[in-house]
């Protein structure tokens, strides 16, 4: 009898074995399946903090690149600096980024080179190229990318200041403007009646907002409103701003022009447009008076008349 029962629970035992055997092989799938989502999850989280990260990365760019660009121009102008290069911008805003990426947290590599600082379409923008890798310690999650940007120079937190008058002529920006007194007078070559004395103007680029630049004929306020704001026009013959910086003659590029209001009134003077002033004296032209009102006037040949509509 007792070799029966003995029997009877080694079958049972048997049978108790065999049912468990799906059970413990579908645990242990379960439990591979919960570490690989769970890996998964961390990858997915690495990845979306990767790239929240690079965006960040990419404003910083932006940001110190008008930084540079604001603290090189203020330079010139307050201290009468001497021109510089697109190259040495590069490496100036270089090393800004590079003392960012030093100061970050070290959980992850970040290395970013400018390859290109160039003129845009835009004369009111710049053109920056430059390649990143941002990635994790391991290794296992990265982002490359190379980009191209478009930086605006007219940023009001980042006023850009135009070197040019201070280049050609030597003269310095103080509270908010330069004061030329002689040095413009000196320059242009034929100001043989010293209508350029004593002129103040801002310095600050900042475009003309009339769009349409035929409408600044239309009153004489909206002449006025540009002549006392200071405003940059898109220019096929003026500067553009990295051409400005080295104090170059000429300019290939879509670039830039100001009004400079004359102090005195005769029938006819050098044109009163800062790239023709602040050009090489060989290449100064004579236009006629354009009277804005009774105490203004500027003088301006056939084919400035008709862009601005006047
Ligand atoms: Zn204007
Ligand atoms: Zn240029």
């Amino acid at each position: 009898m007792k070799i029966i029962k003995d029997e009877n629970a080694y079958i049972t035992s048997i049978l108790l074995l065999v049912m468990l055997i799906p059970v413990l092989l579908l645990l242990i799938v379960v439990i591979d399946q919960h570490s690989h989502d769970v890996n998964s999850t961390l990858d997915k989280l690495q990845s979306d903090k990767i790239k929240s990260i690079c965006s960040d990365f990419e404003e910083i760019i932006i940001t110190i690149t008008k930084e540079s660009l604001h603290n090189i121009t203020h330079e010139i102008v307050t201290s009468n600096r001497s021109k510089t290069t697109s190259d040495e911008i590069k490496k100036h805003i270089q090393s800004k980024i590079d003392e960012y990426t030093l100061a970050m947290d070290n959980d992850y590599n970040m290395h970013c080179k400018i390859d290109e600082l160039n003129p845009a379409t835009d004369p009111f923008k710049i053109e920056i190229e430059y390649s990143l890798q941002i990635s994790t310690k391991d290794n296992k999650i990265s982002i490359i990318k190379n980009q191209r940007k478009l930086v605006e120079i007219t940023d009001k937190n980042y006023p850009v200041y135009d070197p040019l008058p201070t280049l050609k002529t030597g003269v310095i920006f103080r509270e908010g403007y330069v004061d030329y007194k002689n040095k413009l007078s000196e320059y242009v070559v034929s100001d043989t009646d010293d209508v350029y004395v004593n002129v103040k103007q801002h310095i600050i680029i900042r475009e003309c907002p009339i769009n349409n630049y035929i409408q600044h004929g239309n009153t004489n306020q909206s002449m006025m409103f540009c002549l006392n704001n200071h405003n940059y026009h898109d220019s096929h013959d003026g500067m553009c701003l990295l051409c400005r910086l080295e104090n170059s003659s000429s300019c290939n590029h879509q670039g830039l022009e100001t009004f400079i209001l004359p102090t005195k009134i005769f029938d006819a003077a050098p044109v009163s447009i800062d790239h023709v002033l602040l050009n090489d004296r060989n290449n100064q032209y004579t236009g006629n008076i354009m009277t804005i009102n009774n105490n203004t006037g500027i003088y301006l040949d056939n084919g400035h008349k008709k862009k601005y509509g006047l």
